[in-house]
This record gives structure tokens, sequence and C-alpha cells, in this order.
């Protein structure tokens, strides 16, 4: 070897992993953890061979994604599949359509007609179901009546409601005629709620009047008012009475600009003509759920998404019209509009929804509810099954959960502890499967996940779906070897991903510079060598302690890993010696007691699993942790609140 090619190898940049993601990464190469997928379940996959569907979309991606179309209803055949220019990309050009037909009316006109479109419990326990019909029903005349308020296509509505029936039918409404609808999570609060009515520019925002909350009424109209206050372009605010039924008398409000939901409808207008989108019309704008810094409004695109959420809802949450499928998320995630609203329904399935936390008014109503209602296939995030397991097994065996046969995480990794425990005590049952997925708010569906024709291995995701083109790089974009970890980056555009950030086309294009012609996620993986992928978190979460970069996520499961702890959340605080000091704060499980020896048993389970230096200075015992409602902990908060800062807008938080 030359000097000069010596010195360019010297130079060839590494990812500056922690320590203990290094460890991870070696743990993972070694970790021969298998959960064997049940026949019975990979014999009826949507997907019979993943491999060969694989492939096929490798080596055809035109004809793959041009035969995926044909899951939803065009009104005008599209032309090219797709044209890329990174980072502009479009999807099934000049093809028209509206979301609503694929979603709606196409049941209608089946012997779906009369089947539940949606089953919906409140906290409180009142239910309701929609046949299809009555959904086509309803949509047609909330439809009808935003558009007799003038509203047309492009004009944005800010949709500040719960998960209830409304709310669904309110963005339905709005893709029936084109306009573009931006859902806020309505645990947000005035100040969250105000910059994205401003951001969005909304000529209308529809919202409830209250919502519960661990039993309690939370009024959600004040906060309208205050963030709607000095906001002129808001020509109307809709509020859905919850008491309120059509044919109800007239409610009259005090401001000129209020109107009620069910006032504004009439009751013999059941049709609405949809309206007919481009396929690359935004279908709708969704504000990141701000775990950091300013939100940005994720613009995502008719054709292409509903594309995407169709395939994905059958090829990887194996949704069929038979099923009974529950998301346990809330309309103002990403995963409330693509697995509650657009995928199933475009599907056929009933979908089951259910306002409020999964563990009030206890840990049981969830089991009670799957019991019920007979829920085939679920989505929850990793943080409540923690939160099962934290309660013990009792809960779930006490109900027949038999027709429970999927369970689909997402949102933050599945640790192996609380991924074997679900696998035994939720899906045992029905000896059925529980799998990891990965994607974002950006990526509308799946990207990276565990489909039944193949093994999971608890710890990583699984393999790219269908269509996606993933891989670990340096900082470079150089792949790196299997085993190693780096950048995940998706090299190709889908057509579920996003096309731009909302008013903000410099923004969006910065997800596609960093490493030039790929999509960054900003999150690290690694690949083992028989193509599975695990996540270990955001790039950006790392603290420098003495000089030693480590995660905040491999402290956070290494006190996981504990037996007495059942949430953990992990901050670096400035230090004058060590740059940073590392400082836990932990959720015990049901019945522990806290105490001194309690700490220094969790400190010295730190210290063995990761060593001295990444062992916490400070463990704090807390009732809970603050999270966005979708189970992101919000470390911004914890670190603000140690060091005696503002924490800034804190409208995301659950609690
Ligand atoms: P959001 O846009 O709020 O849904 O957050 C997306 C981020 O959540 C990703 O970039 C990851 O950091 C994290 N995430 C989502 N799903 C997973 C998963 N299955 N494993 C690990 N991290 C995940």
């Amino acid at each position: 070897m030359t000097d000069a090619q010596r010195h360019e190898d010297d130079q060839a940049p590494e990812l500056d992993l922690t320590d203990v993601q290094r460890a991870t990464i070696d743990a993972l190469g070694r970790d021969e953890d298998l959960i064997r997928a049940p026949i019975w379940l990979a014999r009826q996959a949507h997907v019979p061979n993943d491999a060969i569907e694989r492939a096929h979309a490798a080596s055809d991606p035109a004809g793959f994604w041009r035969e995926r179309a044909a899951l939803v209803e065009w009104m005008e055949p599209f032309g090219e599949v797709f044209r890329f220019a990174p980072p502009k990309h479009e999807w099934f050009l000049g093809g028209k359509l509206n979301v609503t037909q694929s979603c709606i009316d196409r049941h209608v006109h089946s012997d779906r007609r009369n089947k539940a479109a949606l089953l919906w419990v409140s906290e409180d326990g009142d239910e309701q179901a929609y046949t299809y019909a009555r959904l086509y029903r309803e949509v047609n005349r909330f439809a009808n009546a935003l558009r007799r308020l003038g509203v047309k296509k492009g004009d944005r509505v800010v949709v500040y409601m719960p998960l209830v029936p409304e709310g669904i039918i309110t963005m339905l409404a709005c893709a029936r005629i084109g306009a573009i609808h931006s859902v806020v999570f309505a645990g947000m609060g005035t100040q969250a709620l105000h910059s994205r009515i401003q951001d969005s520019g909304a000529k209308v925002v529809v919202c409830s009047d209250f919502t519960y909350r661990r039993g309690k009424e939370i009024s959600l109209e004040p906060t309208v008012d205050e963030a709607t206050r000095d906001l002129f372009h808001v020509e109307h605010v809709i509020v859905h009475r919850r008491g309120s039924r059509p044919g109800d008398a007239p409610f009259t409000f005090e401001s000129e600009r209020k109107k009620d939901f069910y006032d504004i409808q009439e009751g013999h207008e059941i049709h609405c003509t949809p309206e007919p989108m481009d396929a690359e019309d935004p279908l709708f704008i969704l504000y990141t759920s701000g775990t950091t810094g300013r939100p940005k409004g994720v613009v995502h695109a008719t054709g292409g998404y509903l594309v995407g959420v169709t395939y994905l809802a059958r090829a990887f949450f194996q949704i069929g019209e038979r099923d009974v499928y529950w998301s346990t998320s809330d309309i103002g995630w990403i995963v409330g509009h693509s697995f509650i609203v657009y995928g199933p329904l475009s599907i056929g399935a009933t979908v089951f929804c259910r306002e409020g936390v999964p563990d009030y008014p206890s840990p049981d109503v969830t089991w009670e509810l799957v019991e019920r209602h007979g829920v085939n296939v679920m989505f929850t995030a990793p943080t409540a099954v923690r939160m099962w397991m934290s309660h013990g097994a009792e809960a779930p065996a006490r109900y027949d959960l038999s027709r429970l046969r999927l369970i689909a995480c997402a949102g933050e990794p599945l640790n192996p502890e609380a991924h074997l425990w679900a696998q035994k005590h939720l899906v045992g049952q029905s000896n059925g499967m529980v799998v990891d997925n990965w994607w974002q708010t950006e990526i509308a569906a799946p990207v990276l996940g565990t489909l039944p024709t193949f093994d999971a291995r608890p710890g990583k995701v699984g393999k790219p779906m269908p269509g996606a083109e993933l891989e670990v790089v340096d900082p470079d974009g150089k792949p790196v070897p299997d085993g190693t970890g780096g950048l995940l980056v998706i090299k190709k555009p889908l057509p579920y991903m996003l096309r731009t950030i909302w008013g903000d086309d410099a923004r969006y294009e910065a997800y596609w510079k960093q490493i030039p012609g790929t999509y960054c996620a900003g999150d690290i993986a690694v690949r083992d060598r028989d193509g599975y992928f695990a996540v270990l978190g955001r790039a950006d979460d790392v603290m420098n302690v003495a000089g030693h970069r480590i995660g905040t996520a491999d402290v956070e499961s290494s006190l996981l890993r504990h037996p007495a702890v059942a949430e953990s959340a992990v901050i670096g605080l400035p230090d004058p010696v060590k740059g940073e000091r590392i400082v836990a704060y932990v959720v015990l499980k049901a019945g522990i007691a806290e105490g001194p020896s309690l700490i220094g048993s969790l400190r010295d389970h730190v210290r063995q699993d990761l060593g001295p230096i990444a062992t916490p200075s400070e463990i704090e015992i807390r009732k809970s942790l603050p999270k966005t409602r979708s189970g992101k902990i919000v470390r911004r908060f914890l670190k603000a609140q140690a060091m005696g800062e503002d924490p800034g807008d804190l409208s995301t938080l659950a609690d």
C-alpha cells in the first residue's frame, strides 16, 4: 500500500458510534434467539413468499407498483408509474382518484355494504357501530356541509378531535371534497395547535367539545378559542358537541365563526360527488409529534399513499376483509391515518377503535375488548406492551384471546424481553405472532418489518418490505459491512413517502442532502448477515460522558432488562468533570417497592451490563414518564426540568 493510499484510508469516515452501540451490535450478531413463524400463519399470509415478492419489486419496480395500484379505485388511469429526480419523486402520473371511493364507495357497492366498517368504544363505555353504508351517508353529509361553507379542493382543514367516529368522518369528508386535512392530536395544547393552524393556513377548524382522559372530561373548545383568536384566515370553527345527535334543536354559539357539526348538515344530502384528485395532489398534512424542535408539516400525496397503505395493510398487517382490526393509537398520529382510517377501510375490514389509554380504567380493559369484539389483528406501541408486562400475565390470561393472531409493534425499539413476553402471554392462546416494524411520520407505512413468512428475531425489526431498498451506510454514504452499525437510508423513493414539508421545500430537501440522492432517516441501524435490520435509535440521541459516546437508548434498554423496571428514560446533564453525566428516570413494575437498595441494584445492573462509564450518576424513581401519546419519551422535557429551564411547548405531552 502506498502512503497516499494509506492516507486515503485513514480519512475514510467512520460513524461515531457509541461504545455501547458497538457492544449492542456485537451482541445482536451473536444472538440466535428466534421466534419461529407459526406455519399456519405463514400459510395464510397475503404475500406467500416475501423473497419472491421482493425480487419482483427489485427487478421490475414499475411493473410491481403498477400491479399494486390495482388494489385501489381509479377515476382515470395513470400513465407512467413513477418519475424520480430525488428529492422530487412522483407516482402514478396523470392518474385521478378519490381515496373515499376505495375506502367507502366500493364497499357500499358490494356485499360489504352493511358490514361494520367501524366499531367504536369511548372511554366511558359509549359504543357506536358504523356500517359501510352508514359511513357513506355520514361522510357525504358532512362533505356537502363543508362544500356549502365554501371549502374547496386544496383548502386546509385542521381537525382537533379525539378518537371519535366524527373525527374519522371529518377526515374522510375532507378527502371527499379534496380539502387537505391536518389532524392535530387532541392532547396537544394551545401553542401547538396555534402553530399548526397558522402554518397550514387552515380555513376551517373542526373540533370536539371535549375528550376523556383517565375518567376526566377535558374541554377542547377553550383551547381552540385561544389558538384561533388571532388567526383571521380561520373562517369557520365547527364544533362537534358530543352529547348532540343529528336532528337535535339548533344550537347557538356566541361567536359567529362557530357552527355545530350536525346543524350544518342536511339529512337528505347523502350523496356528494367525489372530487377528482390528481395522484400527486396532497391528501393530508401531518405535523410530526414534536419530541424535538419546531414541528414539520409532512405532506402525503393521494395516489401513492393510498396504494402504499392498502398494499401494506394486506402485505404487512395481514388484514383481510373478514378481520376485526384494532390499532391502540389515535387519529392524531401517522398510524391513525394509515392504519385506523385509510388502509383498513380500503381493504374493507372492520376497524375497532377505542378512545382512551390502554390501562384505564384498568390494564384488563384491552383484553376484555379484544375478547368481546373478537379482535384478530392489533397494532400497538412497545411502551404499551411494557405497561401490560409490568402488570403481569394474569390480566391477559383471564380472557379469551384465541382470535388475536397478530400484534404489530412500532414507534420505538421493541426490547427482546417485552417481545418474548407478548409472544407468550398475548398471542400464545392463538399460537400467533408478535412482530416489529419500522417507519416514520414521513413514510406512512412499514418499510422494515417481520412478516409471518419468516422467523422473528427479538431485538431486530425485520427485513425491507417488498419495494423498499434500505442500506446501512457510513457518513459518506458508503455501505458498511453487515454487522456494522451506520446510518439507515432508503435508497429509492417509495410511493408512500412524503412529498415535501408544507411551505418549506428546503427542509424537505434536507432528508436527501446528508447522503446525496438517498433518504436519510436519522436512525442508527445494523443489518445482520441474513438481512435482518435492527434500529438502535436516533443518530442524535447521544451523550458524551468523559469522551465516551453513549446513546440514551443504550442505558434505557439496559435498565429495562432489570426485573424491577417497567419504563426508563435517560438524559445527559452538563458535568464540569465528565462533560456530561447520566441521569436516569425509571418507573417500577407494579408491586415493586423502592428504596436505596433498589437504586444500588439498578446501578450495579447497568455497570455489569454496559460498564462503569455508562452507569447513571443519578437514578430517580417516578410514577410516570413524560411521553407523547404515541409513546415516545420526551427527554428534552426531563432535561429542561432537571436544569430548571423553560421546557418550551409541552402541549404535545400525553399527560
Ligand atoms: P414518528 O415519526 O414519530 O413515528 O417517529 C419515527 C421514529 O421512531 C423513527 O425514526 C425511529 O427513530 C423510531 N421508530 C419507529 N419504529 C421503530 C422501531 N420498530 N424500532 C426502533 N425505532 C423505531
